[in-house]
């Protein structure tokens, strides 16, 4: 159990130097995409810009999930569903360290998030 949780530990400080990399490369793609004239160079750098801010929260997302695994490690409090309270299964957690959610409410979760945005969608093209 011990050498788990060093394992977990080790795979969810990595995660984080890589998001925070991540979250730096997009960034910067993010101001070099200003100042373009050119109207087919700008709804382009327009286009670029939508996928990096896309890109942008997801990596935002997993980073406070992130965050969020290291203070419950720290707190004793890891592995626990952030929403059931239940033990999080170990294998779901050696497939993502920093899960903040059992299977069955991440399931839930993700069908919200999906119909919200579905919603959001539809409420563009009325
Ligand atoms: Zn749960």
């Amino acid at each position: 159990m011990t050498d788990q949780m060093d394992f977990l530990k080790t795979a969810v400080r990595n995660k984080r130097s890589e998001l925070a990399l991540a979250i730096r490369t997009q960034s910067a793609q993010l101001s070099v995409c200003e100042g373009e004239h050119d109207v087919l160079d700008r709804m382009q750098s327009m286009s670029r810009r939508d996928e990096s801010v896309a890109v942008m929260s997801t990596l935002t997302r997993t980073l406070a999930d992130v965050d969020a695994a290291l203070l419950a490690m720290k707190e004793g409090s890891y592995g626990t569903c952030a929403e059931c309270e239940r033990p999080i299964a170990s294998r779901r957690l050696e497939a993502i360290p920093w899960a903040s959610h059992c299977i069955r409410c991440q399931e839930v979760l993700d069908h919200h998030k999906y119909r919200r945005v579905a919603v959001a969608y539809w409420d563009e093209a009325a």
